[in-house]
C-alpha cells in the first residue's frame, strides 16, 4: 500500500469517528470537534466586549458575549435542511445596552423574576433589593447580572465558554460577596449546556437563570402563537396583579395553564389575563431531567428543556411590542413575537416559606444546569 493510501485510509478513519462522536446520544460530552472564534463586539467603560462563536460538526453556531453573558445567536437547521436563527437579538452592543431590551440571551441574577417590593428578611434581617418594575424587584434590580461585564474564558476543547463575575456584598441590595461562575458548552448532540456554580461569604439568597426568547420559524412566523408546547407539571404558581405568587399552588389540569400533554400555545392564550407569565412547578425529582418540549410545525424544529431546577417560567413574550432597535436583520419583536422558558427557583421564594429555599450559606456551592437541546422531527 502507498504512503498516500495509508494516509487517506488513516483520515476516513478519524472522519468517522467525528461523525460517531456527534451522533453519540450524550449531553455531558466535551465535544472536542466545537470550532471556537472570537470578534470584537465593541466597548463598554473602557473594556472590552468580545462575541465568542462555537460552531459544532453539524454546523449548529451559538454567540456569546461578555456583556450580560448573552447568547447572541442560535443558528439551527430545519427540516427541509436550510439554516436559521431561533434566538430573539441585536444586530451589535447598542442593542443590549437599550433601556427597554427586555433580557435578550440574558444570564440572570443575582435573582431571577420578583421579589415582592424587593423586600425579604434572612435571620432576621430585612434587606431592600434594587426596584425596578411596578415597585417590586426584577431580575436582579437596576443593574443585574444581564448589564455587567463578564470575564470570559474559553476551555481547552473549545466547545465552553465561563464566564465569571463577583457581585459585591451590597450590590443591588443583597448581602455577601457572591461568586458566581456559568459555562456554556455547545454539544456534539446539538444542545446549549449552562452550568451555574456561585458561593458567598454571607448568608444570601440567589436564583440564576438565561433569559434567552426563541422563536423556532426562524423569522418565518412573527409569533409563536403556532409553536407546540409541552411542560412537565401537574401545577402551577397563580400570581397577583403585579406579577407576584399569591403562595398557592394550583393544579393546572381543566385550565388553560395545562400543558401536560403537547398543546398549540394559541389555543388558551387569551384566556390568561396578559398572557402566559407564570411558574410551572415541575414533575420532577433531584437531578438533571427533562421537563418541556417545544415544537414548530412550520420548520419542524424542536426544543427540549432539561433542567435540575423545581420550577419553569413559561414567558409568552407579552410584553414585546415591536419598538426595539438594533434588532437582527430589523425584525419587529411584536407581542408574542418569542417566548422564554426559564428554569428556575419561584418567583419570590425569599417571602413564601411553602417554596423551595433559595438562601445560600457560606460553605455551600449553589449548583444549576440547564440544557437547551435543538432537533427537527
Ligand atoms: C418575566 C416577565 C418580564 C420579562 C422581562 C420574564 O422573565 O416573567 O414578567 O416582563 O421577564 O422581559
Amino acid at each position: 500500500m502507498s504512503k498516500k493510501v495509508l494516509q487517506g485510509f488513516f483520515l476516513t478513519l478519524v472522519i468517522s469517528f467525528l461523525n460517531q462522536a456527534c451522533s453519540n446520544n450524550n449531553t455531558n460530552n466535551m465535544d472536542v470537534t466545537v470550532k471556537l472564534t472570537s470578534q470584537a463586539y465593541g466597548e463598554l467603560e473602557g473594556q472590552p466586549i468580545t462575541e465568542y462563536t462555537l460552531t459544532n460538526l453539524h454546523g449548529m453556531q451559538i454567540g456569546i458575549i461578555n456583556y450580560g453573558g448573552a447568547l447572541t445567536k442560535i443558528i439551527t437547521q430545519a427540516k427541509d435542511s436550510s439554516w436559521g436563527d431561533v434566538l430573539t437579538g441585536y444586530d451589535s452592543l447598542s442593542g443590549f445596552m437599550q433601556t427597554a431590551n427586555p433580557y435578550f440571551g440574558a444570564l440572570i441574577g443575582r435573582y431571577a423574576n420578583r421579589i415582592a417590593k424587593g423586600t425579604y428578611k434572612i435571620d432576621g434581617v430585612q434587606y431592600h433589593a434594587a426596584l425596578n418594575n411596578n415597585g417590586q424587584s426584577l431580575h436582579g434590580g437596576l443593574k443585574g447580572f444581564d448589564k455587567v461585564v463578564w470575564t470570559a474564558t474559553p476551555l481547552a476543547g473549545d466547545s465552553s465558554v465561563q464566564l465569571n463575575y463577583e457581585s459585591k456584598d451590597g450590590e443591588e441590595g443583597y448581602p455577601g460577596n457572591l461568586k458566581v461562575q456559568v459555562v456554556y458548552t455547545l454539544t456534539a448532540d446539538n444542545g446549549i449546556k449552562i452550568d451555574y456554580t456561585a458561593t458567598t461569604d454571607k448568608t444570601t439568597v440567589i436564583n440564576l437563570t438565561n433569559h434567552a426568547y426563541f422563536n423556532l420559524s426562524a423569522g418565518k412566523s412573527l409569533t409563536i402563537k403556532d409553536h407546540i408546547l409541552q411542560i412537565n407539571a401537574n401545577q402551577y404558581s397563580p400570581v397577583d396583579t403585579v406579577l407576584i405568587p399569591t403562595g398557592e399552588s394550583l393544579e393546572v389540569k381543566g385550565t388553560p395553564m395545562d400543558f401536560t400533554q403537547a398543546k398549540r400555545i394559541g389555543d388558551d392564550l387569551d384566556k390568561v389575563a396578559g398572557g402566559y407569565d407564570h411558574n410551572w412547578i415541575l414533575n420532577k425529582a433531584e437531578g438533571l431531567q427533562e421537563v418541556a418540549n417545544l415544537y414548530d410545525p412550520l420548520s419542524g424544529r424542536s426544543l427540549t428543556v432539561l433542567t435540575t431546577e423545581p420550577g419553569l417560567q413559561f414567558y409568552s413574550g407579552n410584553f414585546l411590542d415591536g419598538t426595539l432597535t438594533h434588532t437582527k436583520n430589523g425584525i419587529q419583536y411584536i407581542k408574542h413575537g418569542a417566548l422564554t422558558l426559564e428554569t428556575q427557583h419561584f418567583p419570590d421564594a425569599p417571602n413564601q416559606a411553602k417554596f423551595p429555599s433559595t438562601l445560600l450559606k457560606p460553605g455551600e456551592t449553589y449548583t444549576h444546569t440547564t440544557v437547551y437541546k435543538f432537533a427537527t422531527k
